[in-house]
């Protein structure tokens, strides 16, 4: 292989409609750069025919190279497995879906050369449902309180990385991964510019409002424990406050008497408190299933085929 300046990192999850309007929009937009390229599909694991047509594009192209996972590990596990693989002294992660608009590639390398070691594309949300811009801006102004490191509204996965922030976010070893905040911790000289956006060129967003909701815990949870601290906060809150009223019936029995007590108040504490304990239990927990599934050292993925495999069964074939 010879020396490759760029790899173009691509997670693909039942894209077969778009892959090739992709494919040429992307080369189209490379090839004027004059930079040697690569372009890194990542296969996780599509229902439809996705494979056959990276498998295509790899043998029709050199500068193709793919990763088929075994099933669907989610788009993080492919962003990891192409920053794997990328050789690349810049490496660009972008969607297959056009969402990421590849016009925008040389722009990004040109601020490379600037010097910098992140370039964000991100995404203002002009287009999108009200609905969820909302509940998402609501989501970032809470994460910003809760996260350790900053993590901004738009900025997505479509960046440029340097290789030496390539090898950084490799060398973290965690499981439980959750890139926005990954690419926030490690730093180094980060430029953003912002693009209006696109919607889907075809297919379907795999992001349905479950998939969103547990995204959002998840990075809420995998940076920090300041969940924990809050959960702490809320019970010193609640017993001294316990403690007041307990010493204001006191008061009152020594001096009225004892009178009837009132259910009312006590069912209303019984009750509020216990789901205090329920949801603090829970956040323990989610803590707890994530250190054991950190203990587990399982891999983030499982390779069923690369374009390497798919040379070696045409060489095996002749
Ligand atoms: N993707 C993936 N695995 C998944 C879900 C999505 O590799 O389990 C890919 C998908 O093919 C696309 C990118 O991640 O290239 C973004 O997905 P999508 O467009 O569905 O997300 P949205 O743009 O709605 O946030
Ligand atoms: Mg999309």
């Amino acid at each position: 292989m010879t020396e490759c300046q760029v790899s173009i990192i691509v997670p693909c999850f039942n894209e077969d409609e778009v892959i090739d309007t992709f494919h040429d929009t992307l080369v189209f937009a490379l090839e004027p750069t004059r930079r040697s390229f690569e372009i890194c599909y990542i296969d996780d694991g599509s229902s439809d025919s996705t494979r056959e047509k990276l498998r295509g594009l790899a043998a029709a192209d050199e500068r193709v190279r793919y990763t088929s996972f075994s099933r669907n590990f989610g788009k993080e596990a492919g962003m990891l497995a192409g920053l794997r693989m990328s050789r690349g002294d810049a490496v660009i992660l972008m969607d297959a879906d056009l969402q990421h608009p590849p016009q925008l590639v040389p722009r990004m390398l040109e601020l490379r050369q600037h010097g910098y070691d992140q370039v964000v594309a991100r995404r203002d949300r002009s287009g999108e449902g009200a609905m969820r811009s909302l509940l998402s801006s609501a989501y970032y102004r809470a994460m910003g309180h809760f996260m350790e490191v900053d993590v901004v509204d738009g900025e997505g996965d479509f960046r440029l990385l340097s290789r030496r922030a390539v090898d950084a976010v490799l060398a973290l070893p965690e499981t439980n991964r959750f890139s926005k905040g990954i690419f926030s911790w490690i730093g180094f000289d980060t430029v953003s510019f912002t693009y209006r956006n696109v919607s889907r060129a075809a297919g379907r967003s795999k992001w349905g409002g479950r998939r969103l909701i547990n995204y959002g815990i998840d990075g809420l949870l995998s940076f920090n424990s300041r969940p924990l601290r809050l959960a702490i906060y809320a019970g010193m809150t609640l017993a001294l406050t316990a403690c007041v009223y307990a010493l204001w019936i006191i008061t009152g029995v020594a001096l009225h008497g004892i009178e009837v007590p009132g259910y009312a108040t006590l069912l209303t504490v019984v009750v509020a408190l216990s789901g205090i304990q329920l949801a603090t239990l829970g956040i323990i927990g989610e803590y707890v299933g994530r250190i054991y599934s950190e203990t587990k050292r399982r891999p983030f993925y499982l390779v069923q085929e690369t374009e390497d495999l798919l040379h070696q069964r045409q060489v095996s074939t002749e």
